[in-house]
């Protein structure tokens, strides 16, 4: 008995996903916020740490912190999971609703973690391509989608790694017009100001999900939510681990969102900075700049793009570079403090003009 017993055949094709860990002064490439959390938070999470129960394990509902963002947004704890990111969701998602003889449609290029997960799990994934300008060709998705009848659309609004975003008029029609489950992964809303957590009332196949790790500052503490009708929160909940989300990350977590007002100062800092940088990236020769209405912007560079994303390296910046066919030739840049992306823009004049 040499050999040893092999996994599903669907992981054949899959390859582990490696997150970039370079080290570089200026980090610019997980579309993290720059900020950590104001000191105000700091301080009162240090306080609550004096009277915390590392011994228990924690709610495994998320009851509180569940009620809590529920509340704010008008709906009941009974439209809401919580997940060790929301990448978990997107597992969690694909648990209950993927699965053999079931398909996805994700819009190309878009975050990689649908298909990857999609795939794990044995779900079919039809790519369909954005435009040139990374649009979605509503029409022909609904035609395609009423040949193939996904059980899920991803639809990540505004998109990673293109930064644009769909309008709610153009996710009402899928709303309306197919029978999947939409999901609409808001992981950069606060930086958009668009949201279709409204829609839910109306239409029980909505689901979207929302992450602490971006504008919220918590990317080490891992807390995402969903939200969506009650049937499909309670299908989550079947394949959801029952410890899924820490203590320590439920509560500063509900600590932060309780005091959101305070992170609002950061996520303006960071939105006015976007605009900076779009400004100066549109004066470069040999730069084009995709139009962005999240935390980070999306350039095609007349110079090979792992040639710029290189020496971007040497010079202590790490940005994003990417493998996929249609944006081989891009890099993706998150927002960072005033005077990192002075730094990056100081570099990449130097590489431009060098190269
Ligand atoms: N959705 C999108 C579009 C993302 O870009 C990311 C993180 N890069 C996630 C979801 C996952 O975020 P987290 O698991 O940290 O909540």
């Amino acid at each position: 008995m040499s050999k040893i017993i092999q996994p599903r055949p669907e992981l054949d094709s899959l390859k582990s996903y490696v997150p970039m860990e370079e080290d570089a002064c200026v980090v610019l490439s997980a579309n993290e916020s720059p900020y950590n959390l104001p000191e105000s938070l700091i301080t009162e999470v240090k306080n609550q740490l004096d009277v915390f129960n590392f011994n228990r394990y924690p709610d495994a509902l998320g009851s509180k912190l569940r009620k809590e963002i529920a509340s704010h947004y008008g709906f009941s704890d009974e439209n809401i999971v919580l997940g060790n990111g929301s990448d978990e969701l997107i597992q969690c998602l694909l648990l209950a609703y993927g699965g053999k003889e079931r398909s996805v449609f994700t819009f190309e290029p878009t975050f990689s973690m649908y298909d990857l997960i999609s795939r794990a799990t044995g779900t079919r994934v039809y790519e369909l391509k954005r435009t040139a300008s990374f649009d979605v060709d509503i029409p022909s998705a609904l035609e395609v989608a009423k040949e193939f009848n996904p059980t899920i659309i991803f639809l990540c609004n505004p998109n990673n790694p293109t930064g644009n975003l769909v309008s709610s008029e153009d996710i009402e029609i899928f709303l309306k017009e197919t029978g999947a489950l939409i999901v609409v992964d808001e992981a950069y809303a606060e930086f958009s100001g668009q949201t279709v957590i409204p829609l839910i009332d109306k239409y029980p196949n909505l689901v979207v999900l929302r992450t602490f790790s971006k504008a919220f500052s918590l990317a080490s503490l891992r807390i995402g939510y969903m939200l969506a009708s009650p049937s499909v929160v309670q299908n989550t909940f079947k394949v959801k681990l029952p410890y899924n989300c820490g203590a320590f990350s439920q509560m500063v977590a509900s600590l932060v969102f309780k005091n959101r007002d305070v992170l609002m100062t950061q996520i303006e800092k960071i939105v006015s900075e976007r605009k900076s940088l779009i400004k100066e990236l549109k004066k470069l020769s040999g730069v084009k700049v995709h139009p962005s209405s999240a935390n980070f912007v999306l350039i095609r560079t007349e110079n090979e793009a792992s040639f710029v994303w290189k020496n971007l390296l040497e010079a202590g910046i790490l940005v994003r570079d990417f493998k996929e066919p249609c944006i081989k030739d891009c890099l993706r840049i998150t927002v960072g403090k005033g005077e990192e992306n002075k730094l990056f823009l100081k570099a990449l004049k130097e590489i431009i003009n060098a190269g």
